[in-house]
């Protein structure tokens, strides 16, 4: 069973997950690793959440577990942080505070505007709204340099109300070809992210296209997840996601340990 690299706990304000049941869950899936991936959003003005990761508590707590059921599986301690272009620095002191395994760097707003509310696509349309989306990526990639993969690229189309009808990784080529060409530049991974489909979409993020693509270009870091928010989502059509990387030319998934990749065979 492929290491889900992305999961959230109750250390993550949109979860109630206990970490303990995630890891007896992924042990009773087969996984022989897993890494907890937990929210640090700076910036997110809305009141309904709060992102701001205790770390303390989080690398104290699963510190604890790992050492508990560490002749069972391996538990890696990851972060997934929200990149914006102002956010470089607070994120770079942030990330070297404790020792991570793994850093997922992901945009959940769009100067400081959460596509989740209805208003986004409301105000934007699917077509200004996916573009302005992809150019804010690329913006934040000037300057956040402090992650290891990018997370869910494309993600935005989930929270359009027409889905991804509107989308298509053609449609979008030259502004994700350029994103995918900074990745790669900067020796930074992508991850296949399933959670989207458990929330009904038909695809996952990115799209299959863009990580062929990626693999075409020349990347050849590759996490993949199910951003689990509930124990039960864990490893969520990792066959489906084995597959995709099969076809896209991949013959092994990456894991990370101490922020350094490691490679297995599918
Ligand atoms: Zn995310
Ligand atoms: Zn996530």
């Amino acid at each position: 069973m492929i290491s889900d690299f992305h999961i959230h706990s109750y250390f993550s304000s949109d979860s109630d997950e206990k970490p303990e049941n995630i890891i007896k869950t992924a042990i009773g899936k087969g996984m022989d690793m897993i890494c907890f991936t937990d929210h640090q959003d700076f910036d997110y003005n809305y009141s309904d959440y709060d992102f701001t990761l205790d770390y303390e508590r989080y690398f104290a707590e699963l510190t604890a577990l790992k050492d508990k059921y560490k002749d069972k599986i391996q538990i890696r301690i990851g972060v997934e942080t929200g990149l914006e272009p102002h956010l470089d620095k607070r994120l770079a002191d942030f990330v070297q505070k404790k020792p991570y395994d793994f850093v997922i760097g992901s945009t959940h707003l769009i100067n400081g505007v959460d596509p989740w509310y209805p208003e986004y696509f409301r105000e934007y349309g699917d077509d200004v709204g996916f573009k302005k989306y992809f150019e804010y990526v690329f913006e934040s990639l000037k300057t956040c340099h402090d992650f290891d993969v990018y997370g869910h690229l494309d993600y935005v189309v989930r929270y359009s109300p027409n889905g991804d009808k509107n989308y298509s990784y053609r449609k979008y080529q030259d502004i994700i070809d350029q994103i995918l060409k900074r990745l790669i530049a900067m020796d930074k991974g992508i991850e296949l992210n399933m959670g989207g489909m458990y929330k009904g979409m038909k695809n996952p993020n990115p799209n299959p296209q863009i990580i062929s693509r990626y693999k075409e270009l020349g990347g050849h870091i590759i996490t993949v997840g199910a951003d689990a928010h509930k124990a039960e989502y864990l490893g969520y059509k990792f066959e489906l996601a084995k597959e995709i990387l099969k076809n896209a030319g991949f013959d092994y998934y990456t894991t990370f340990k101490g922020r350094k990749p490691e490679f297995i065979k599918l």
